[in-house]
């Protein structure tokens, strides 16, 4: 049996959602408010190549540049990780949206657009087959049913510079708990020549534009920008922590992507485990269909899969935003000695930290 689905968002959690439930012999509606989806960008596009492998996304004509590495900037110290093959794509946010969407039809998906839901529009969908909260950090079905709040946000700032020559191939990270508490500055060669700059902190712990401001002065990214005008720049927020639960059962309800908080605390990417998580919803609704597998099932292969990696990388923010200067310079002179620098170029992993300290143990025990 084919109950009806409506997902409330069609950013990639949504209509990746939509995808699945499509190929699964659903046909899903998808409700925007937006009359062009997709924009305005005020995101990135980096994604780890073994993470947007797993989520089924023809991104070929959205890729700009891809990354082997990062240069971290904390303090005085500098850290390079570089790997020889790159590890990360930079993908063109518009496009990918618009390729999520293109295949979400595909598969036999409905969209509409310049349609918001909010209050009774939401209560009248309820009830009926399943509802699916992909409306993003601010979401109005998390809201209006109930849903535990997200804890922490990041407010973030960024632009994009046309340059003659941006690093090609590496990001840069600056790490400042002053200027900007619990995230960092970057910049991102989206293509070759086109420098992304951009800054994140801690909601409620100052101003991003501001931060911003201070950040294009740095003497690395001001001798590469100049005195030039940014051609796309704005403000945005980024959920840093899981909501407490993602799934209302008795009332039929599911929460995929920022919606339910499924980002990385460390750098703010959530398009993997969103996206994964679309992935996952959409087979549990299909259980639920066949056999009436319970929809809370989601919830907790979600957490089984990426709960701990989740975990680690709040732990890893928690820590790293309560550090001085002094501290930061400590520890990365610290992974510099043991070697750190090396192993993460050659083992690193963006996206799962579990897998990372075990691949360190097992090295460990393999000597
Ligand atoms: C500055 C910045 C940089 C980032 N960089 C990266 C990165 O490099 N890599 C990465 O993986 N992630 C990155 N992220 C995070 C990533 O952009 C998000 O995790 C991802 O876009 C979430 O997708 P989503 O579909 O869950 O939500 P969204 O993309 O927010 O989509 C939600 C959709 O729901 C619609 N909507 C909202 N409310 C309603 C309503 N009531 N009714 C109808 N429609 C509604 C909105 O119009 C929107 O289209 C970044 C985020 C920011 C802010």
């Amino acid at each position: 049996m084919r109950f009806p689905v409506s997902i409330v968002g069609a950013g990639t959690a949504g209509l990746i959602t939509a995808r699945r439930l499509g190929e699964l012999g659903f046909s899903p509606r998808v409700y925007d408010q937006k009359r062009v989806l997709g924009v305005p960008v005020r995101a990135s596009g980096i994604l780890s190549l073994s993470g947007i492998a797993r989520l089924g996304i023809n991104y070929s004509g959205c890729e700009t540049n891809r990354l082997h590495g990062a240069k971290i900037y904390a303090g005085k110290s500098v850290l390079k990780v570089k790997s020889k093959a790159a590890i990360a794509v930079v993908l063109d946010r518009k496009r990918l949206n618009d390729a999520c969407y293109d295949q979400a039809k595909a598969a036999g998906a409905e969209v509409i657009t310049e349609k918001r839901l909010a209050g009774h529009s939401l209560e009248g969908m309820a009830g009926r087959g399943v509802l699916v909260g992909a409306d993003g950090a601010v979401s109005s079905v998390a809201r209006h049913f109930g849903f535990g709040e997200i804890s922490r946000f990041a407010v973030t700032y960024k632009a994009e510079y046309e340059v003659e020559a941006a690093e090609s191939g590496m990001v840069e990270l600056f790490f400042d708990n002053r200027n900007y508490p619990g995230l960092f500055g970057w910049t991102c060669p989206n293509r070759k020549d086109l420098l992304e700059v951009g800054v994140g902190l801690y909601s409620g712990n100052g101003n991003a534009r501001a931060a911003f401001d201070k950040l294009i002065k740095t003497e690395q990214i001001a001798s590469v920008i100049g005195n030039r005008r940014p051609v796309n720049h704005g403000a945005s927020i980024i959920p840093m922590r899981m909501r407490k639960s993602i799934v209302d059962e008795r009332r039929r309800i599911m929460l995929v992507g920022d919606a339910a908080g499924q980002v990385k605390a460390t750098t703010g990417g959530g398009i993997i485990f969103g996206g994964s998580a679309a992935l996952m919803a959409a087979e549990a609704i299909a259980r639920n269909a066949d056999s009436g597998a319970p929809l809370s099932n989601y919830e907790s292969e979600f957490r089984g899969a990426y709960g701990l990696d989740l975990d680690m990388h709040y732990m890893i923010n928690k820590v790293y935003s309560s550090m001085g200067t002094k501290s930061m310079e400590k520890v990365v002179s610290v992974m510099k000695t043991l070697g750190l620098d090396r192993f993460l170029s050659a083992y690193g992993d963006m996206d799962r930290p579990s897998l990372i300290l075990k691949r360190f143990f097992l090295r460990g025990l393999a000597r």
